[in-house]
């Protein structure tokens, strides 16, 4: 692999991630011989959902819309299971590309780990609220966030059968909680839509939120570079839908926020959320546990960033795993517990800081 013929928006990314010029990173010229420049390409920029899954994923919303609740997750839970099909088996976090290139990198300019704020790593805590179960537990989450001193974030839809009220969303604002964006409806196909139609639903449901928005994460994580550029122009800093590791395939293989190629929107790559653990393995809270803990400690181990998405309804069935985790979470003394905001606003930073 040949550092100067390197596609440049991985080469600046490096930059941001390493804190040195992009041609600093050049001069190095060829390393790893014996992997292909294209080794790292359609990584970074890569599309969750494809037009083929969109137009099944279109075809399943339209039923969905019209069915109770119950009934709702059982055709949902069903798409689910036809996608393990293509199950493949997970990759190791240090084998995984990024992970790899960037330890290297470091070995050869001697340049140590990312300082997060004092913190060898990064954990964000995130909540989707997809329906109202989902609302109406939020008040026990943020209490139990504020037990432990976590200040997490909740993605909100604005037209799912609850109301997000102001009253509320000032809460969370005043307890240090950041409010981020989950859509309007819980639209699976949102990526394959014609741009102008998830131009107006989002600003829609800006607008309804009527609160500053920096970040979104897509429903049913159906993110294309459509979506991405569409919150570009509405203002958005960051999306936080596309995988750091899965067994789809569909990964970056990084652990570190990055500048989505060509788009420029910060992505913060989600490392895991509950319904993997629940609802597709079917663990118990312990095993659920222990699955995050010992992906938090790998990541650890590479200095990366964290980023664990719930859902109230689950963690109320599952409440000892979710009070566990905070435990244990604000028991990390080598970690920076920080909303998905803040810690774009330190990439920035970084990115700044770069001559
Ligand atoms: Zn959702």
């Amino acid at each position: 692999m040949n550092l100067k013929t390197l596609d440049e928006n991985i080469i600046k990314n490096l930059s941001i991630w390493l804190k040195i010029s992009p041609e600093k990173i050049k001069s190095l010229g060829e390393i790893l011989p014996a992997e292909p420049n294209s080794y790292y390409e359609g990584l970074l920029d890569l599309e969750i959902l494809s037009q083929f899954e969109g137009n099944i994923r279109r075809f399943v919303h339209k039923i969905v819309k019209c069915l109770k609740e119950k009934d709702k997750y059982f055709v949902l839970d069903t798409l689910k299971k036809f996608r393990q099909l293509k199950r493949k088996g997970l990759i190791e976090i240090s084998e995984c590309r990024f992970v790899k290139l960037d330890k290297i990198l470091r070995e050869k300019l001697s340049i140590p780990p990312i300082d997060w704020n004092g913190k060898k790593a990064v954990i964000c805590l995130s909540h989707d609220i997809d329906s109202q179960p989902d609302y109406d537990f939020c008040p026990e989450i943020v209490k139990l966030n504020q037990k432990y001193n976590i200040k997490s974030n909740f993605n909100f839809l604005t037209d799912a059968g609850y109301n997000p009220e102001p009253e509320f969303l000032k809460k969370l604002k005043e307890g240090g909680f950041e409010i981020g964006l989950h859509g309007h409806t819980h639209d699976i196909a949102i990526g394959i839509r014609p741009e102008k139609r998830i131009k107006k639903e989002l600003t829609l449901a800006i607008e309804k939120l009527n609160t500053p928005i920096y970040g979104y994460r897509a429903p049913a994580f159906a993110l294309t570079k459509r979506v991405l550029r569409v919150l570009k122009q509405l203002g958005l800093k960051y999306d936080s839908s596309i995988k750091s590791i899965s067994c789809y395939g569909q990964a970056v293989e990084t652990f570190y926020p990055y500048r989505y190629p060509g788009i420029d929107i910060w992505e913060l790559p989600l490392t895991i959320q509950d319904d993997r653990i629940f609802r597709d393995l079917h663990l118990s809270c312990e095993e659920g546990l222990g699955v995050i803990k010992e992906i938090t400690k790998r990541i650890i181990d590479a200095g990366g960033v964290i980023v664990i998405n719930n859902h109230p309804r689950l963690v109320q069935q599952k409440l000892y795993y979710y009070k566990e985790l905070l435990k244990w979470i604000s028991s990390l003394d080598n970690v920076w517990v920080t909303t998905p905001i803040e810690l774009i606003n330190f990439m920035e930073n970084r990115e700044k800081s770069i001559r």
